[in-house]
């Protein structure tokens, strides 16, 4: 399959996937499907997706992450469910007596480095955006009951690292192009989301 030999890794970042395209069959499906909708630098490449780390569409591109760090509590209870069956299937995170985490994460912004700084954004000013937007929202925070951006929905990782994207798009100053944010809830357990 030469479309995968040459391009698939970088399909596997593609956010046309999901979790059930992960396998090599389906990133050949995917590949072919996206090629004509790239919405990358140079649209009239042929492309292997929209929002990837390794597609030759982002070549000349820099991509700067910044990591901060939070801890905070939560549990994962399903509110129409009974006590069994909510122990049934968070297990240990369903305690209601609440857990925590230390959370580890990761804000990946992409573009060209600016002529005359040679930067693509002032890291430190980034490091002041998620702080004041994200950080001191989260940390050392109940995630279920003190987190405006978290309210109604279950305290996933997975939906904890769609609500810091949304937090962060409305922040970030014009032209500074959000690319990722990976969420680690343990070193073991992470998500990424691309927007
Ligand atoms: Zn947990």
């Amino acid at each position: 399959m030469p479309l995968i030999n040459k391009s698939g890794f970088g399909a596997l970042w593609c956010n046309e996937l999901s979790s059930s395209h992960w396998t090599v069959s389906l990133i050949s499906n995917v590949v072919a499907d996206t090629r004509s909708r790239c919405m990358c630098k140079y649209p009239e490449t042929p492309s292997i997706g929209t929002n990837h780390y390794l597609c030759k569409n982002f070549e000349g591109m820099v991509f700067l992450t910044r990591i901060e760090h939070f801890n905070a509590a939560h549990k994962l209870v399903n509110p129409s469910w009974t006590p069994e069956k909510n122990e049934e299937v968070f297990g240990l995170c369903a305690n209601e007596n609440w857990h925590g985490h230390n959370y580890e994460l990761y804000v990946t912004i992409k573009g060209e480095p600016d002529p005359d700084t040679g930067f693509l954004f002032d890291v430190k000013k980034l490091s002041g955006i998620i702080n004041e937007h994200i950080i001191e929202k989260l940390d050392h925070k109940n995630l279920n009951v003190e987190v405006d951006f978290m309210v109604g929905k279950m305290c996933s990782t997975e939906n904890l690292a769609v609500g810091i994207w949304n937090q962060l798009i409305s922040n970030l100053p014009g032209g500074v192009v959000l690319h990722a944010v990976k969420l680690y809830e343990t070193p073991r357990i992470f998500v990424e989301y691309f927007g």
